[in-house]
């Protein structure tokens, strides 16, 4: 809790000083109060379309039983950001026997090779059996990363060469795990394909070849998103949900940004959970995204 309270200070700020101003000099919450709060949900990166959702619900709510002020208004603007984020919550399709197959995918420079060692670490350290393959073969250094980070997390790596076929190396993989009986397969993909056709057919191809070998693979699709983007990130986001049947987010960087509240966005617009957030650099910096915690640590 206190490491998510950390993460999210800058946009506490940003959310808070401005809320808390509010809070001191509103008496009353009419038109005018719900026409000012808009801009600093948006300043937070919340997003038009769900700023604007969440003032409509307060407008309606201030008109049907009144809105006491500005305390009242805190806990119903909790509310409506829990609601939305609960909205989304998915349940994790486990498998019934392993390995679970998780692939990772987004765009470079997001923190994907990153968060594909700092999970492995975490499931690790859970007691679980992780293999990691290397299926970035497209950027250059993403191969000797992962390995590096394999090495970190004490995790074994299933690699091929920089070019070499994607599907191939989780081909080998997803074979490995079986016959090792690991729990829990993590696949690194490539960040970046030359047209929008060319990245749907390469994953399309990953997940055949996972699910030929391994019956439901890949269980989680997890879409990296770097919290510091904002709207941008959420843009590139789409192109990701529509290629890959993304099942999450991880959203990297949250520590050192005020925008923390494009979860929000991301809820509304993409219709998906963040599952974990990145909070730093560090191997352990990778934390289960709990909806109640991150409101909190925005809020309070
Ligand atoms: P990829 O190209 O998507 O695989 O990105 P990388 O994993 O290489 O990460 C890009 C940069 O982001 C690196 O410098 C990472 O250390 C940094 N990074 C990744 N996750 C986080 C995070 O949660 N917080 C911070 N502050 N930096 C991060």
């Amino acid at each position: 809790f206190d490491r998510m309270k950390q993460a999210v200070t800058r946009t506490r700020e940003t959310l808070n000083d401005s809320i808390g101003g509010f809070i001191a000099l509103t008496r009353e919450v009419d038109e005018g109060t719900l026409t000012d709060l808009e801009p600093i949900l948006l300043a937070a990166d919340i997003g038009a379309a769900t700023s604007a959702q969440i003032i409509e619900n307060l407008r309606e709510r201030a008109l049907r039983t009144g809105i006491e002020g500005g305390t009242e208004l805190k806990q119903l603007l909790k509310a409506e950001l829990k609601r939305i984020l609960d909205g989304v919550a998915q349940p994790i399709r486990h498998p019934d026997t392993p390995p679970e197959v998780i692939m990772m995918v987004g765009v470079n420079g997001t923190g994907k090779t990153t968060t594909t060692g700092k999970l492995a670490n975490l499931f690790s350290q859970q007691g679980r059996t992780v293999l990691l393959c290397a299926a970035d073969t497209f950027r250059a250094a993403a191969i000797e990363q992962l390995e590096i980070w394999a090495q970190r997390s004490d995790t074994p790596l299933i690699k091929t060469k920089q070019g070499g076929d994607p599907s191939a190396a989780l081909y080998d993989a997803c074979t490995a795990a079986k016959a090792r009986g690991t729990q829990i397969l993590i696949a690194d993909t490539a960040g970046r394909l030359h047209t929008k056709t060319d990245l749907m057919k390469e994953l399309d191809k990953m997940r055949r070849t996972a699910e030929r070998l391994i019956p439901g693979a890949p269980h989680q699709t997890l879409l990296v998103m770097d919290a510091t983007t904002g709207q941008n990130g959420l843009q590139q986001a789409r192109l990701f949900t529509e290629a890959a049947h993304v099942t999450g987010i991880v959203l990297t960087k949250l520590d050192g940004t005020a925008k923390g509240g494009i979860v929000l966005a991301i809820a509304t617009e993409l219709k998906l959970p963040v599952v974990y957030a990145g909070i730093g650099e560090k191997i352990d910096d990778l934390i289960p995204f709990d909806s109640t915690t991150f409101i909190d640590s925005l809020l309070d």
